[in-house]
Order: C-alpha cells, then structure tokens, then sequence
C-alpha cells in the first residue's frame, strides 16, 4: 500500500465525488465507510442490524466498531497499491488509531485531503443528490448542479438513481453537527504532522470536483 489519501470534510462538500476522480487517475482503490454500512444495511447483516440506528439519526456508529470494520478492510489485497479513505477517520480517536495500525503495518497517510464548502451550499447539495444504485458506478449527480441527461437514470451505467435516506433536511442537521464537534477536530491532528491539504470546493467561486481532483494530482506529483 504505497499511497494512502484521506478525504476529509462535512457532509455533501463532494468527498465521493473528488475520490472517485482520484480514484480513476492514480489507479487506487476508494473505500467509503459510509457505502460499507449501506451496503451491510441493505444485506440485513449482523453488522447492518447493529449500525443502522446510527445512520437513520446521523449520528456515529462506535469508533471500536467502525475500526474493527475499516481494519479488516485495509488488510485485503485489492488495496495493494494504496487507498483513499472516504469518511475514516470521523474522530481523533479513529485518527489515532489508523496511525497505529498503519505504522504497525510499516504505513503512513501521504496527504489528507480536506475539503471546505460554505454550509448554505451543503444543504443544498445534499437534499438535491442522486447517487446510482450500482455499487460498481456510485456516480452522484445533483438534481440542480449536475443533472442526469434522464431524470431517475445513470448517464455512465444506465443504473436506476437513488435518494441516500439520510438526505433529509432533518437528518442534514444532525450530521452536520455530528461534524463540527466530533470530526473536525481531526484537521488539527493532520495540521500538526503536516499532513493537511485544505481547499475550497464550492460552484459560488465555480471551482468543483474535477478541478481539485486536478490540484491536488499535482500535489501529489
Ligand atoms: P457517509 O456516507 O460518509 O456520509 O456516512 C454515512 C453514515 O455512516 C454517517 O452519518 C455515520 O452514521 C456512518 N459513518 C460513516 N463513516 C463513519 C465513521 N468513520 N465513523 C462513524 N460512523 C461513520
């Protein structure tokens, strides 16, 4: 595992989005925590039956259970080349323990990407998301920023879009505040190694997805 990125910002401010393109251009593999516990949901697992109270309240799920999880995920042989973490760390307590573990394993996090969005913009975003239902595509339109060419349908894979449930305005709130208090203290922990790459992402100053997935290949360079 060469390269190790995190992506790092409130919900809605394009995390997937920006990681997918990343994704594609550096030829690593992205894992989101969040698409772990859907999917675990939507299986009716032991794991989905334990998380999703969490998810329907936009609420955590249990640092010790989200780092068993994300864990176990790291040490499987697809994430050879390196990874990007889409929504791990969320704490400084998942933070300090993804140093432990990548050090224990001779690893380090190369560069966190984080990524800011004035919050009128979020909600926005997020109550107008679509995302395909296509694990192998997850491309996420917005019904007034992006649209698809077909309302309802995939322009890359032809999937039927989806609403997430947790894109309600009611639940917004609470992830947002989940936010402020329990994840950004993180941008702390990476400023202080040095690690911390802040940038705006926002269609106010017309500057979105693919130009900082751009900038921040460059970065990397
Ligand atoms: P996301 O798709 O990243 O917005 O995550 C959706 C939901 O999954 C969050 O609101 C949390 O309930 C849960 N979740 C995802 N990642 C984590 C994490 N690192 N720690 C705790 N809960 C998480």
């Amino acid at each position: 595992m060469d390269m190790i990125l995190i992506m790092l910002g409130a919900p809605g401010t394009g995390k997937g989005t920006v990681a997918g393109i990343l994704s594609k251009e550096l030829g690593i593999v992205s894992v989101s925590s969040g698409d772990i516990f859907r999917k675990a949901i939507s299986e009716k697992t032991e794991l989905g039956k334990e998380v999703e109270g969490y998810l329907a309240k936009g609420a955590l799920v249990p640092d010790e259970l989200t780092i068993r999880v994300i864990e176990a995920r790291l040490l499987e042989p697809d994430l050879e080349n390196g990874v990007i973490l889409d929504g791990f760390p969320r704490t400084t307590h998942q933070a300090e323990e993804l140093e432990k573990f990548l050090s224990e394993n001779g690893k380090s996090v190369t560069k966190v990407i984080n990524l800011v969005t004035p919050e009128e913009e979020i909600v926005e975003r997020i109550v107008n998301r679509r995302i395909c239902s296509n694990q192998n595509c997850k491309t996420v339109f917005n019904m007034k920023l992006n649209p698809p060419k077909v309302t309802g349908v995939c322009d890359e894979c032809g999937g039927e879009l989806i609403q997430r449930k947790d894109d309600t305005e009611e639940v917004i709130k609470s992830r947002l505040n989940t936010y402020y208090t329990e994840t950004a203290p993180i941008e702390k922990f990476y400023e202080e190694k040095g690690l911390l790459y802040s940038t705006q992402i926002s269609q106010r100053v017309n500057r979105l997805a693919p130009e900082v997935a751009k900038d921040v290949v460059e970065l990397l360079k």
